[in-house]
């Protein structure tokens, strides 16, 4: 197991790289204890930050959600994390940008705190098992709904709408799953702890409208992907039920990439053509050359 605080390497901390073993916050810090924290998952291929911009940017937003400004325009944060991974010399990695509201003030009340940036990378090359991939991910139900955007900010990528997540996924781990499957506070079909899914019917891919969880930056990527290729793209409200009508289904993330579901509580499902189809272009997108610029 990777003890993350005892690592060689550097972590861009407020504005410049630091030792890794030395970046620290107080115990005393506001986003520790009231969740005013916001963060990114990133992927490095081949060197290159996948979507970099797009997740800047979403970092950015997430902080505003949260009332909060980070003091680093996009382009010093995109420049910030190319430093951070060529600093540990990553080809194929993740990144951990997270923005949180400093120890100034210890109360509900936090307007004067300093708001502090940190930059990790580090070498991950899968978040489930090959062979977990390859046959399919076992999904059990989640306990807990993911709230409606009157109770909390649904579309930030914040820490403290992690907590359901985590005790769905140690529930659905206990039962020896890999990830549990969230349903909205309707009983709609949602997400799973940390990726989006899709279910496909009749060749074409049912997604549920992310009104109250993350649009994720990989499933639009994906959704792109699939209308590149002609497979028509349904985003709308999918009860769980639909689930015995879907031919396949997987799940979208920048941790999960493309992964296919090969159970749902005992329901079975096949890894299909399309999944794989996905997979496939996804990898062909991720692994993309840059494009060569030539001087005018
Ligand atoms: N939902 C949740 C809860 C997540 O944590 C993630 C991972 N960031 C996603 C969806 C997928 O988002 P993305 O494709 O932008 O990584």
């Amino acid at each position: 197991m990777i003890n993350f605080h005892d690592q060689d390497g550097l972590i861009w901390y407020d504005g410049a790289l630091q030792p890794w073993r030395d970046v620290k916050l107080h115990v005393l810090s506001h986003g520790l204890h009231y969740a005013s924290c916001v963060f990114e998952g990133e992927r490095v291929y081949d060197g290159r930050v996948f979507k970099v911009t797009d997740h800047s940017q979403r970092l950015i937003d997430s902080a505003k959600w949260l009332g909060f400004k980070i003091p680093y325009s996009l382009a010093e944060i995109e420049k910030a994390t190319r430093e951070a991974v060529a600093a540990g010399g990553h080809k194929d990695a993740y990144v951990r940008p997270v923005a949180w509201r400093g120890s100034e003030q210890m109360g509900v009340s936090a307007q004067q705190t300093k708001i502090h940036l940190a930059i990790a990378a580090w070498e991950w090359p899968s978040y489930f098992s090959p062979e977990a991939r390859l046959k399919g991910i076992r999904l059990a139900w989640a306990d807990w709904r993911r709230p409606p955007g009157s109770a909390a900010p649904v579309h930030a990528k914040a820490a403290g709408l992690y907590m359901i997540c985590t005790l769905s996924k140690h529930a659905a781990e206990t039962k020896g799953f890999d990830d549990a499957l969230m349903l909205d506070w309707r009983g709609q079909l949602a997400e799973t702890t940390g990726a989006n899914v899709f279910l496909v019917m009749k060749g074409a891919l049912h997604t549920p409208t992310p009104d109250c969880f993350l649009d994720g930056i990989t499933r639009r990527a994906v959704i792109a992907l699939a209308k590149a290729r002609g497979i028509a793209v349904v985003e709308r409200a999918i009860g769980p039920d639909e689930l015995a009508k879907a031919d396949e289904v997987f799940v979208t993330g920048t941790a999960a990439e493309v992964t296919p579901v090969g159970e749902i509580d005992g329901r079975r499902f096949t890894v299909g053509p399309i999944a794989r189809q996905l997979m496939d272009d996804f990898t062909a997108l991720t692994r993309a050359p840059a494009p060569v610029t030539t001087a005018a």
